[in-house]
């Protein structure tokens, strides 16, 4: 059926947009698998371009082929290596055969765990029989599901693609056992095709009972022919016999890519067995605590026979949907504050959930048969999870229990039921699984640990127990469940074991390190208040990180000397209008007051690049990061820099408030503010002045440190973006998290000379990136010249603790050979042996 002569494409995932010759991937990018466009995908589900039938989908679940009605047949394909997942991450949604629309949900991804274990999530549709068409991308820039993003044509002149190419009645043909890791997969199966085309032979392969002509990729793939499978490769033509050599050749040869592939990072695994009156479970969260096991229970809902009237049903549904909705919305608003990433993008993903067409479809049919609310909500969400349980990727049915999150929420919702568990103080609560909002409640209600019969280790829910510090055991089995509730346990998370019968002496063990623990945090508690002298009196100055008033008053009460930081941007974010200069300076008096009579740091608004503000329209970035962000800002907008800094200089008392600029790479950015500065000074009848500061945050700031520093009263080296634009490692990455370690020895080059270039126009030097709040940096900072690290809040006390114990002069002279290290493991290892913690 090529009815269709002409078809646009849309969107099948959201992120900005790659030419294919862009893809680091020399098969993808020399257009061997044929013409068409990358993604680097910011969503988690792939969508259909167009409608179409689903010809092929890979054994593997990482790639679909689409027939389009005009007989475009196109690739999706997700990520690039990820045949090597062997399926794991992914969860297909529709299967061979069936016809999709434009739009429909067609495989799921679990982005972490494949960007984490794979090169990388690149993902590309091509169109794999391109001869008859004409192919026109219709955007490089970033797009969303379903926006236009291709236009294909058909030739006028295009017949049907020749299935036989020039025969002649020669016949060749040999058996091959196929090389190529993961077996036929899109990108070999492409090179066979690549191969066949060059010689006028037809070429095809035979597996089991099935043969595909090597001219069409879906069919090769569609053969499903694994690694280290014996094919019959047959071709016959006037040339046979060198093109059977040269696809025995490319069959019998592993892709260079293939060879040095990431090996997958095997999932944890229960132990083995262990002693009577101890249950083995797999360490999803760090920690070592005594208390009573409590069980939590799921809600269960009875049978329900009545016939329901559809619309109060369906009324009550979109309230309580909404409802926990709002409740998401506020999580992730506070998770927004502190900037806490994981919990961000779990929750991100919830709110997706909530929104699923397939979930609301499924929930509004039942509803529509006269069903509850409660068992229609229920329902729809239990067909999901057994779909995702079915396809055998541990990966993905522990991705099953978002989805048992939000069934729960939204039955509580519906049921009204008061959402709230009835626990002792450090409980050590038991449940056959928890949910991320689960945990949420269960931390802020002060328990002690956590253990789950089900579950993985890589769940979110696991994620945000390390974030909250809450030991945390899964995969326990159903044994745990049959516990007595308040029975007296010790749950060794590090060892991957509930001890249900500890005897006194280990009772005794656990809470002396548990008292440990307490009594050290305690008495860096009370000695927060008091300035952190090393131990030869050189003091270092410890501030907070701050994005609110309300966090300032928390830092100041917990003993910081200032703030280092006040991130400004949270007050333009999340808001339809620009907060006016009254309201600016309103917020910034209000943490001038927080902080009793310590110094402020107020940096200038950082946004632009990936962080759009929706009142401030800026150009699209083909790369975001290194566009119009910071002080750079200044340039595009000057009208909302101007107005930022007439709200500072109202604040009292000015001489208090500091002010810092992001992002500056050049002395004439600091001095244009400077003027900006003096002019409104001037027009407001001011005598004094805020300090002016810059922050080191590019290669280019730290290395002009000393001419920024002749005219800067302080430089602040904001570690985080400073580590991203050294190392060329994207911040967020979360595949590259481990090696975006800012104690690299050419981070800490960069510090040492930033801190030589300060001094000599005796200026002072900070640090206020993540670097400053890890213990291990302390006394490598010290050492190479810092004199201010500004810190999360609740680690004030601990790093004014760890100050207390370095001596600056022997920190400086152990740390000059640090930067001759090869990598920042080594710095890491030196810095233990050099300076142990809790020594
Ligand atoms: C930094 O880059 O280290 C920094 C402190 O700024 P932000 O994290 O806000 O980019
Ligand atoms: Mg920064």
């Amino acid at each position: 059926m090529h009815n269709n002569n002409e078809l646009t494409l849309g969107a099948p995932l959201s992120g900005p947009v790659l030419a294919l010759r862009s893809v680091p991937d020399p098969v993808f990018a020399s257009g061997a698998m044929g013409d068409g466009i990358a993604i680097d995908p910011l969503n988690d589900t792939l969508h259909a371009p167009c409608a179409g039938q689903v010809i092929q989908v890979a054994r593997t679940g990482h790639a679909i082929t689409l027939r389009a009605a005009n007989g475009a047949e196109l690739l999706l394909h997700l990520g690039l290596d990820t045949v090597e997942l062997q399926g794991e991450g992914f969860a297909l949604l529709v299967k061979e055969g069936q016809q999709v629309r434009a739009g429909q949900p067609l495989l799921r991804v679990d982005l972490d765990h494949v960007a984490q274990h794979c090169r990388s999530l690149i993902s590309l549709l091509i169109l794999t029989n391109g001869e008859g068409f004409d192919l026109r991308p219709l955007t490089l820039s970033t797009v969303q599901v379903g926006e236009p993003l291709l236009h294909i044509s058909r030739r006028a002149n295009a017949g049907p693609q020749p299935l036989t190419q020039e025969q002649s009645g020669q016949q060749a043909s040999a058996r091959i056992k196929v090389a190529h890791r993961g077996g036929l997969h899109a990108r070999p199966a492409a090179l066979v095709r690549q191969t066949a085309l060059s010689f006028n032979s037809h070429s095809q392969l035979t597996f089991k009972d099935k043969s595909a002509p090597c001219t069409s990729l879906i069919a090769l793939m569609s053969l499903g022919i694994g690694e280290q499978e014996e094919v019959l490769v047959s071709c016959q033509g006037d040339d046979c016999q060198d093109a059977l050599q040269a696809m025995l050749q490319t069959l019998g040869t592993a892709m260079a890519a293939d060879a040095h592939g990431e090996t997958p990072v095997p999932a944890p695994a229960a132990q083995g067995p262990v002693e009577d009156g101890v249950l083995p479970g797999v360490c999803a969260a760090p920690g070592l605590v005594y208390g009573p096991l409590v069980r939590l229970n799921a809600m269960v809902l009875a049978e329900d026979h009545g016939q329901h009237a559809p619309e109060p049903q369906r009324q009550a549904l979109s309230t309580a949907l909404d409802q926990v909705r709002g409740e998401i919305r506020h999580t992730l608003e506070q998770a927004r504050q502190r900037r806490d990433q994981q919990e961000q993008d779990i929750f991100s993903a919830h709110l997706a959930l909530l929104e699923d067409p397939t979930l609301l479809d499924a929930a509004e049919a039942s509803i529509a048969q006269g069903r509850a609310a409660t068992h229609a909500w229920s329902a729809a969400i239990t067909e999901q999870c057994q779909i995702l349980q079915q396809l055998g990727s541990t990966l993905l049915a522990e991705r099953a229990n978002d989805l048992r999150d939000l069934q729960q929420r939204v039955l509580r919702a519906l049921l009204g039921e008061a959402w709230h568990y009835d626990l002792p103080a450090g409980a050590i609560v038991a449940a056959e699984e928890l949910t991320p909002s689960d945990l949420l409640q269960l931390s802020a209600q002060g328990v002690a640990g956590l253990c789950m019969a089900a579950g993985g280790a890589t769940s979110h829910v696991a994620i945000l127990a390390r974030g909250k510090g809450l030991p945390c055991l899964v995969a326990l089995g159903p044994q745990v469940l049959r516990i007595d509730s308040g029975r007296q346990v010790v749950l060794d998370a590090n060892g991957g074991r509930l001890e249900l019968e500890p005897d006194p002496q280990r009772i005794a063990q656990v809470q002396q390190a548990g008292e440990t623990q307490r009594q050290r945090h305690a008495l860096q508690q009370q000695k927060a208040h008091e300035p952190a002298l090393t131990q030869d009196g050189q003091q270092i100055e410890v501030a907070a990180n701050v994005a609110s008033s309300d966090e300032a008053r928390d830092a100041h009460q917990g003993g910081a000397d200032g703030v280092g930081l006040l991130r400004t941007e949270f007050l333009f974010v999340d808001r339809q209008t620009a907060p006016d200069q009254e309201e600016q300076r309103q917020a910034y008096q209000a943490v001038l007051n927080a902080m009793g009579d310590k110094p402020v740091i107020i940096r200038t608004i950082d946004v632009g690049g990936d962080k759009q503000l929706d009142y401030l329209p800026l150009p699209v970035e083909a790369n975001p990061v290194l566009g119009l962000r910071g002080i750079r800002l200044a340039q595009a907008r000057p009208e909302l820099l101007d107005q930022q800094l007439r709200a500072l200089l109202q604040v009292s008392p000015v001489q208090r408030c500091r002010v810092m600029l992001p992002m500056v790479t050049e002395v004439a950015e600091l001095l244009h503010i400077r003027q900006r500065l003096d002019l409104f000074a001037a027009e407001l009848g001011l005598s004094q002045r805020p300090e002016l500061g810059v922050m080191i945050e590019v290669p280019a700031a730290a290395l002009m440190a000393e001419q920024l520093a002749e005219h800067a009263d302080f430089l602040s080296i904001g570690t985080n973006d400073l580590s991203q634009y050294t190392l060329a490692m994207d911040r967020d990455h979360a595949g590259l998290a481990a090696r975006v370690d800012a104690l690299h020895p050419a981070l800490l080059r960069l510090i040492a000379q930033t801190c030589a270039g300060a001094q000599r126009h005796g200026r002072w030097v900070g640090v206020c990136g993540a670097l400053a709040s890890d213990p291990l940096a302390t006394p490598v900072l010290i050492g190479l010249g810092v004199s201010e690290l500004s810190v999360s809040p609740p680690q004030v006390g601990e790093i004014k603790d760890r100050v207390r114990q370095l001596d600056a002069s022997q920190c400086r002279q152990l740390s000059q050979p640090l930067l001759n290290l090869p990598g920042a493991a080594a710095v890491r290892q030196a810095c233990e042996r050099l300076w142990p913690l809790h020594s």
